[in-house]
């Protein structure tokens, strides 16, 4: 650790939730140079929902590497990508009646977001983009600008303008309806709301404390972005790839989002990957108007592509379903023990969270949970949601055993001296 400590960044994070060397990992587990093997309750902030090391993705890397496979590319023509594109359209898009065009921005989800912002301008003309209270969207300058975090956005040191907050689904209470304020907006001439390009919305918050949209109002809001002309960005980096389910997050709703962003989980491998899916009417960048030096993942590619061997029926979908309600049962008992800290129970899929009504809690909880052996992190604006990301994949037998860690480390809180914010 001293080497991290003497000679990086200050901003540096997860190696302070996590004070371990870890050496290896595979499918749920991660291990520790000491030996000690952790329960992965946070696989990648969700860029390994089929768990580390795969044995079909690592075969087929393997089997490239060794082959002298070209490793970078640009967005010249390689069979890697060719074998992704080809399988994306058959297994995802297809069968969903989905006709976007494949657009490869930079590696990283803040890239998807950023490409998509700027395609919603250029197509409309219009600069202002809506977002929602509590989102996340990624540490670049435009990403930041729809972000709703105050501590993340004060890092900007730049004005970060042409956006626009309404409140996300629940944010004003139950019985407020968040989108009547929008419509009302829209439709007045004095609300001071010029017309904006898009709304960008994920369906269940991730960083902002995993609040999940009710179907419903997902589906207004959809209504509302075409009376308006507004295009709809479903920002699926985190809630997408299954992690809700659904290969996307939006399926239940029937959302038909005019963009899409996808990124952590496509590689599958927790190798860089991302892409924006855009309407064929919308795809009107020009050749090489957007572009980057690491758009050609091959091995991304690769793994990406193998990685879709999961959607070629719905046997994971029911997996998800199943182990989602695993969760849900074991966060209502670890709930029903940790009154004091006013549990309420978020998410949907196997992305749930318990919110608590003290960010030191839940962070108290995951730094037992760890020293205990379970990797799992906390969201929310301050950090008062203790989440469950574990791999899709995850044994029976190793989500048993996480919720059993989870619920020790909140009853050791629970019982102790941590101070609550009520
Ligand atoms: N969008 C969402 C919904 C995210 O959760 C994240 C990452 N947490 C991002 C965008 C940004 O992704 P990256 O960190 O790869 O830039």
């Amino acid at each position: 650790m001293e080497t991290f400590e003497r000679h990086e960044s200050n901003v540096r994070s997860y190696v302070r939730a996590f004070p371990e060397m870890f050496v290896s990992a595979k499918g749920s587990r991660l291990v520790g140079r000491s030996g000690r093997s952790y329960i992965d309750f946070f696989a990648g902030a969700g860029a390994l929902n089929y768990g580390h090391n795969d044995e079909g993705m690592k075969r087929r890397l393997l089997d490239y590497v060794a082959g002298d496979g070209i490793a970078h590319s640009l967005d010249m023509a390689t069979e890697a990508k060719a074998a992704f594109i080809e399988r994306f359209h058959r297994v995802v898009l297809a069968p969903r009646g989905m006709a976007h065009k494949m657009l490869f921005p930079g590696p990283t989800g803040t890239n998807t977001v950023e490409s998509a912002l700027k395609l919603a301008r250029k197509v409309t003309g219009r600069k202002k983009v809506v977002s929602f209270t509590n989102a996340f969207h990624g540490m670049t300058l435009g990403s930041l600008a729809v972000t709703g975090n105050a501590f993340k956005r004060d890092g900007a040191g730049l004005p970060l303008n042409d956006t626009f907050f309404m409140p996300y689904d629940g944010y004003m209470g139950e019985d407020f309806d968040t989108l009547a304020y929008f419509a009302q907006t829209l439709e007045d001439g004095g609300s001071g709301l010029d017309l904006p390009a898009a709304c960008i919305v994920e369906t269940v918050q991730g960083e902002g404390g995993i609040n999940a949209a009710s179907m419903a109002w997902l589906r207004r809001l959809q209504d509302i972005c075409r009376r308006w002309e507004m295009l709809l960005i479903v920002d699926d980096v985190q809630a997408g790839c299954g992690r809700t389910g659904t290969f996307f997050s939006f399926e239940p709703a029937g959302l038909d989002p005019d963009i899409v962003c996808l990124s952590k989980s496509l590689s599958g491998y927790g190798l860089p990957m991302s892409l924006t899916l855009v309407k064929p009417e919308y795809d009107r960048f020009a050749p090489g108007e957007h572009n980057g030096t690491f758009r050609g993942n091959n091995h991304a590619f690769v793994t990406g592509t193998e990685a879709l061997r999961f959607w070629e029926d719905d046997g994971l979908e029911k997996e998800v379903a199943r182990k989602a309600e695993t969760v849900r049962a074991g966060f209502a008992r670890i709930a029903g023990m940790a009154g004091g800290l006013a549990p309420e129970l978020r998410g949907r899929g196997l992305m749930q969270g318990i919110a608590l009504n003290s960010g030191e809690a839940a962070r108290a909880i995951c730094t037992e949970a760890f020293r205990r052996g379970l990797v799992l992190e906390t969201s929310g604006p301050d950090g008062e949601v203790v989440k469950c990301l574990c791999p899709l994949t995850i044994s029976d037998e190793e989500l048993r055993q996480g919720l059993a860690i989870l619920e020790e480390a909140f009853a050791t809180v629970a019982a102790g001296p941590v101070r609550t914010a009520a």
